[in-house]
């Protein structure tokens, strides 16, 4: 089976979410199922200075007004096609915004282009290989099942998976005339939404099925409090809506293995984290004593609580707790945690920036992990914790409620406890769990046996990725 994915950030070329993990490990995951994923991705300056060898497959010569080119290449096992487009993608900034964090104003036009070549290729552009199934993620690509519907390749099976609702690429009506589609497809069965266009409203609207990455968020995306306008929408389609949880690449992420850390360990040899401990703690400029050190590994943002770390900041460190934090974001509340960190110096770092290297000492150094996400459709450093041993300590919604085991009671007496969840989302409702978490910590069995519980778990592709086997079969026998 041929199947094209099409995806605006693919790790380890480039990333910003966890959209990068997800592409770049599901294409090596599903190989072992016996299906050929082929991933197409935008030329951006990182991506093509990474590429070694590319050969040229396809051009065009006016891609929604730009001249492009398909490369081929090959990199760390992913079969990838790069849209070399330097109108739309040879810039300085990130692959969304510029330099200065602003969105690019032609985002529309870069990602309806992306979307157009997949769409091309599912129509057989690239000689000699045709998918069978499409995928697309995000806003960024949802266009191509757009594409696909309005340019009579309706009878190829498309799946749009929903990373976080939140994005979701909406933009003016005159952007329409642009994108290069029959009249028609602005309209409710197709772009059009509220008056505007929107991308991923789009895609929801006209791909065979819609997946996003946890069943508790495939739930709560029907409801109005998650649905950001689109509930009624994915209501409608909720017979072809499906929630799978992302795993990870339990090679990169590997605590027997992992080059960023200073001291490999397994579940038998927990005792070896001391000394990762000690690198954070020197990293972070904290005071070492016996209390547990919380680890935050995110971006800044209101969806990901950190306006709540920043409320409990001061409660951790009376009651004995470090808290480590690595994330940029809002600046608000990076000046949040800095005062924090300078109100505690020696009980509160924080390290300002994205660094990949540092989030997995992080993982291999701290006790545990905060993440109080208002919302969070799967999220990945939970996942990350469990497998190395940091207890992860998050708020019980989306994906985070699938994937840890509260140490509650019954939990604990069954042994089969891997973290701690929270609710209500606010302060409160995390002090709440910390009192229990800090009773845990006192209590050293407990603690060690959680932290096996969680190391136990299986937090690889390989269930995931059969699910995804199962549904591009599942599509293909409705051919
Ligand atoms: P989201 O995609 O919403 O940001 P996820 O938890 O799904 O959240 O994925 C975030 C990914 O980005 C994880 O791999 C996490 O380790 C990584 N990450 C987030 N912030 C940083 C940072 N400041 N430095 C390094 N890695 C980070």
């Amino acid at each position: 089976m041929n199947i094209l994915s099409v995806a605006s950030e693919v790790f380890p070329l480039i990333k910003t979410g966890g959209l990068a993990d997800v592409a770049g490990a599901l294409p090596i995951a599903l190989a072992g199922h016996g299906m050929h994923m082929r991933t197409l991705m935008p030329g951006y300056p990182a991506v093509m200075q990474r590429l070694a060898k590319t050969e040229v497959v396809a051009t065009f010569e006016d891609l929604l007004g730009e001249p492009a080119r398909i490369l081929a290449a090959t990199h760390e096992g992913i079969d990838i096609l790069v849209l070399d487009a330097p109108g739309f993608f040879d810039r300085q900034g990130g692959p969304y915004t510029d330099a200065t964090g602003k969105d690019f104003v032609d985002n529309w036009r870069r990602f309806a282009a992306l979307s157009l070549a997949g769409a091309e290729i599912a129509r057989g552009l690239i000689p000699g290989w045709q998918p069978d199934i499409v995928h697309a993620h995000d806003w960024q690509a949802a266009m191509t099942a757009v594409y696909m519907r309005y340019t009579g390749l309706q009878h190829i099976p498309t799946v749009v998976t929903v990373h976080n609702l939140a994005f979701q690429g909406q933009f003016g009506p005159e952007i329409f005339a642009g994108l290069d589609l029959p009249p028609e497809a602005f309209s409710v069965e197709g772009l059009e939404y509220y008056g505007d266009v929107g991308f991923l409203k789009g895609g929801l609207r006209t791909a065979w099925s819609i997946t996003t990455v946890s069943p508790t968020y495939a739930h709560e995306i029907m409801t109005p409090e998650y649905g950001m306008g689109l509930e009624g929408l994915i209501n409608a389609r909720a017979g072809e809506l499906v929630g799978i949880v992302n795993g990870i690449d339990t090679a990169v992420w590997n605590p027997e293995t992992d080059p960023h850390i200073a001291r490999s360990f397994a579940a038998g040899s927990l005792k070896k984290r001391a000394m990762n401990r000690k690198a954070l703690v020197e990293r972070f400029n904290l005071i070492e004593d016996d209390g547990p050190i919380f680890c935050v590994v995110s971006r800044l943002t209101w969806q990901k609580g950190i306006d709540i770390i920043a409320e409990v900041a001061d409660w951790i460190v009376e009651r004995g707790g470090k808290l480590a934090v690595l994330g940029a974001g809002d600046q608000g509340l990076e000046g949040a945690l800095l005062a924090a960190a300078s109100r505690h110096r020696g009980h509160v770092g924080i390290v300002i920036g994205y660094n990949e290297p540092l989030s997995h000492l992080m993982q291999a150094g701290s006790d545990a992990i905060l993440i109080p996400s208002r919302f969070e459709p799967c999220g990945l450093t939970q996942l990350y914790g469990l497998r190395y041993g940091c207890i992860p300590i998050v708020a019980r919604t989306g994906g985070l409620a699938d994937t840890v085991i509260d140490a509650n009671e019954a939990a604990l007496s069954a042994r089969v406890a891997t973290g701690f969840q929270f609710t209500p989302i606010n302060a409160e409702g995390l002090r709440q769990a910390l009192r229990r978490v800090f009773k845990a910590w006192h209590e050293p069995k407990v603690w060690a046996r959680i932290q096996n519980q969680g190391m136990k778990s299986d937090v690889s592709w390989e269930n995931s990725a059969a699910r995804y086997a199962d549904l591009y079969s599942s599509l293909l026998s409705r051919v």
